[in-house]
């Protein structure tokens, strides 16, 4: 709490170090950035460097990335937090959900023995997030089973179950998102028992992601609407982490997608902060786009973040959440059009 009692925003940077940032990633930074400097002096904001997933992690991205943020003036406080330094805590978190179980005795974690493929052939089609709602073939799997599956060393994931019951009290997750508004995931039918450690004995995102808001008490989370189905699954691991945890502000984002329709993205070498430096962007230029695409700015034009602080609010947003295309071939001749969202 600071002196007029209300509590300070703690925000957070989560990027994935996975190649350099392009303008989507920019756009979410600077997003997060803004929701907690307009608190003013008070506000924190964390950076954390997701390299969970070690197979996908480029080496020196991390540097990239605080060069990047630092070039741009998007600073943030205290020392980087590495994901891939915590397994000790999330082992703990994980012996914590492990203890526990759901009205009627499933326990809570279970290994779950299907391939990917078993996965994919078994799911009804996702909704455009990539999230598949896992269908719960081993969930009901017997003791003895699981006993000897395990003796053989068989590979498996662990999941957390949700309720088994689509009208039961807690299995609907409600949050009221800052852009999105009311929010409403049903856990059985949209989300699914989501793994929590991968068969390559990897903590997944969801189960990092969510130890680490609560342990660095995160409050405001801003990040791409095409995580707003994990923030569902995240608010149930968190209920059964911490009960008592206070609440957390969400602002999920429209997405931007390139010229060719797809979502910006580092997988299909959208121009990121590299080429864009090295084609003679300035900071100012990157950060005039990332405030017209927030809503900011009428028009993209050079802009420091400090000056993007000024009148900043959330509702310029709310009020134009359709996904954006951005075309960023010609800097001088920069177009961005809506394009329906898809969730
Ligand atoms: N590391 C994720 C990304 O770079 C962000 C995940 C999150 O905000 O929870 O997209």
């Amino acid at each position: 709490m600071d002196q007029v009692g209300q509590t300070k925003v703690v925000g957070r940077l989560a990027p994935s170090p996975t190649g350099r940032m392009h303008i989507g990633n920019i756009y979410a930074c600077l997003a997060a950035w803004l929701g907690v400097r307009s608190q003013g002096p008070g506000g924190v904001l964390r950076l954390r460097i997701e390299d969970i997933d070690t197979p996908r992690v480029v080496e020196d991205a991390d540097r990239w990335i605080m060069d990047d943020l630092a070039w741009l003036g998007l600073g943030w406080d205290g020392e980087a937090v590495y994901q891939s330094q915590r397994a000790d805590i999330y082992s703990q978190a994980l012996k914590l959900l492990e203890s526990q179980q759901l009205i009627g005795g499933q326990p809570l974690v279970y290994p779950c023995f299907c391939s990917r493929a078993d996965i994919r052939a078994a799911s009804a089609p996702n909704e455009g997030d990539g999230f598949i709602v896992y269908l719960g073939t081993c969930r009901g799997l017997s003791h003895q089973t699981i006993s000897e599956r395990l003796a053989r060393g068989q590979r498996h994931s662990l999941r957390i179950a949700v309720p088994d019951q689509s009208d039961e009290p807690d299995a609907t997750c409600r949050f009221d998102d800052l852009i999105y508004g009311p929010q409403s995931f049903n856990l059985p039918r949209q989300v699914g028992d989501v793994v929590v450690r991968r068969s390559d004995g990897l903590v997944s995102y969801q189960l990092a992601v969510t130890v680490d808001d609560l342990a660095t008490g995160v409050n405001q989370i801003v990040r791409g609407r095409d995580l707003l189905r994990s923030t569902a699954i995240q608010m149930w691991i968190r209920h059964h982490l911490q009960p008592q945890a206070p609440g957390v502000q969400y602002a999920h984002l429209p997405l931007i997608d390139g010229v060719d329709g797809r979502r910006m993205s580092k997988r299909f070498g959208s121009p990121d902060l590299g080429s864009l430096r090295r084609d003679g962007w300035s900071a100012r230029q990157v950060l005039g786009v990332c405030g017209w695409l927030l809503g900011l700015l009428q028009r993209p034009r050079p802009a420091s973040a400090q000056e993007l602080l000024d009148g900043f609010t959330w509702n310029t947003l709310a009020a134009d959440r359709e996904d954006r295309q951005l075309d960023l071939s010609d800097p001088n001749e920069l177009t961005v059009s809506d394009v329906k969202p898809s969730l």
